[in-house]
């Protein structure tokens, strides 16, 4: 009875809603750009948050979209990217634009964002413009790119931009806290060396004071030469690197086979570059604080 009585005032709804009221249609290029949004704009009416990779998809770098991913695209009415050339997917600039409808927008996370991190040119070759895309993977950054999301749909919808304005204070908030439990857990570490699977931890490393001692470069279906494996082992233990950091995106054996060498930890992170598609609320906080309890049972006192 309750199911037929909510189908019904949907009807309703769906017959009276007068013409043009038609909900907004915001799209996220990545996972945790979604989840940001979806967060922002929790309380906003007639705004209906879309996803346009898939939710597992994770770091795209090597991502080509599908014609359902053009749909999802061409229907929106807004675009939200990450920015930084990690959705070198998208094409060249301006590219978006044409597979986009009249009217439509972009709008870039990281437009204006200090506190960038700028990598050796070449030292990664996900790296873009020398910069790292990956300011996602921190909580630090991603607080600031709520209140930037906030900012920048308050501008496209001047109509509801306090309750932008008021979802951005309040995602933000979140981030914030756990920013701060980042960096008393990183205090506690005490300015450990990490050698990570790719440069997806450098802003989250900095949020922790942790330093990151080098970047294992194989690539997917790419081995490192034997040459290379022991340059990473002397590497390591002239730095004093404390662990291997991994993640669950890429195939782990060769941070596994360094650990093991040298014998430190070879622990595995998840930098929320992807996720389930039925993701809680409060996912990004759940997982970050899963990888902040890893860190510290390997190097806690
Ligand atoms: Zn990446």
């Amino acid at each position: 009875m309750k199911t037929f009585l909510s189908l019904l005032f949907c009807l309703v709804l769906g017959l009276f809603s007068p013409a043009g009221a038609a909900a907004r249609d915001v799209t996220a290029s990545v996972f945790p750009v979604w989840l940001l949004l979806r967060e922002v704009t929790r309380d906003v009416p007639d705004t209906g948050v879309s996803l346009l990779l898939p939710a597992g998809t994770g770091c795209p770098h090597d991502y080509a979209m599908t014609p359902q991913d053009r749909r999802t695209l061409a229907r929106a009415d807004i675009l939200v990217i990450n920015g930084l050339g990690l959705e070198s997917f998208l094409g060249e600039s301006g590219r978006a634009g044409e597979l986009m409808k009249k009217g439509s927008l972009i709008i870039d996370l990281s437009r204006g964002m200090d506190g960038l991190i700028h990598d050796d040119a070449g030292q990664d070759e996900h790296n873009h413009q020398g910069v790292n895309p990956h300011i996602f993977a921190s909580p630090a950054m991603m607080e600031r790119m709520a209140l930037s999301l906030a900012r920048q749909l308050a501008e496209a919808d001047p109509e509801h931009a306090s309750l932008y304005e008021e979802g951005g204070r309040r995602t933000a908030a979140q981030y914030a806290a756990l920013a701060a439990e980042c960096r008393e857990t990183g205090a506690r570490l005490k300015d450990r060396g990490v050698l990570v699977q790719h440069d997806i931890f450098s802003y989250l490393a900095r949020d922790m004071g942790l330093r990151v001692d080098g970047v294992i470069r194989s690539q997917e279906g790419q081995e490192p030469s034997a040459r290379d494996m022991l340059n990473m082992v002397r590497a390591i233990r002239e730095k004093g690197t404390a662990a291997v950091i991994t993640e669950p995106q890429y195939p782990d054996r060769t941070g596994r086979t360094l650990a093991a060498e040298t014998g430190i930890p070879c622990l595995s992170l998840d930098p929320v570059a992807g996720g389930p598609e039925d993701a809680a609320p409060d996912y990004y906080e759940h997982v970050m604080r899963e990888n902040l309890r890893i860190l510290e049972n390997a190097f806690g006192n």
